[in-house]
């Protein structure tokens, strides 16, 4: 549970699970999915996937929880 700016539109969206797709909200993620990924690709990749990795540190951070990569042991 937590909440992200979203980077497309700016607005404060809540969440229950971390999205994968990063700090797009739903509404802007259905808009970006109809258009296709054909335009701005190389921009949602790249630095929205570190956007999200950063959230997700934080946030798991700020739940008291640990987190690590997969095979980091
Ligand atoms: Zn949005």
């Amino acid at each position: 549970m937590g909440s992200l700016i979203c980077e497309k539109c700016g607005k404060t969206f809540h969440f229950d699970v971390i999205p994968r797709r990063g700090a797009i909200c739903f509404g802007c993620h259905v808009k970006t999915v109809r258009l296709g990924f054909s335009h701005g690709q190389e921009n949602f990749h790249g630095r929205t996937i570190r956007e999200q990795e950063r959230e997700i540190w934080d946030a798991a951070k700020r739940d008291g929880r640990d987190i690590e990569y997969v095979g980091g042991r």
